[in-house]
């Protein structure tokens, strides 16, 4: 039987909401550094990003991750989302999620 309960998370970029595993976790540790958090382990205030290029890109220039992480991005940090990113596919390739429920 597969089990019921499925931890959600929201992708912060696009909205999303897909199950917990299927997004990274960005974290602002404690000591305020940005950490992409790929096992969820680090502690700190957390976000989340779908694992597609499109939503790092956009995440790493523009100030959504920074709203959800109430953190300022420096400069290293969003080169690092960047990168992160381009390891990323273009696109889930889940046809299933409508591209029509972007927010504004
Ligand atoms: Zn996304």
């Amino acid at each position: 039987m597969a089990p019921k309960h499925v931890p959600l998370r929201t992708c912060v970029q696009c909205r999303c909401v897909r199950p917990k595993r299927e997004l990274v976790r960005v974290v602002r540790t404690p000591q305020g550094n940005i950490e992409i958090d790929e096992r969820g382990k680090v502690s700190g205030r957390g976000a989340y990003l779908c694992r597609n290029r499109s939503c790092w890109e956009e995440g790493a220039r523009g100030d959504r991750l920074e709203h959800a992480l109430k953190a300022k991005l420096e400069e290293a940090d969003r080169i690092r989302l960047l990168e992160y990113g381009r390891l990323l596919p273009q696109d889930t390739g889940d046809t299933n999620v409508s591209k029509g429920a972007k927010g504004s």
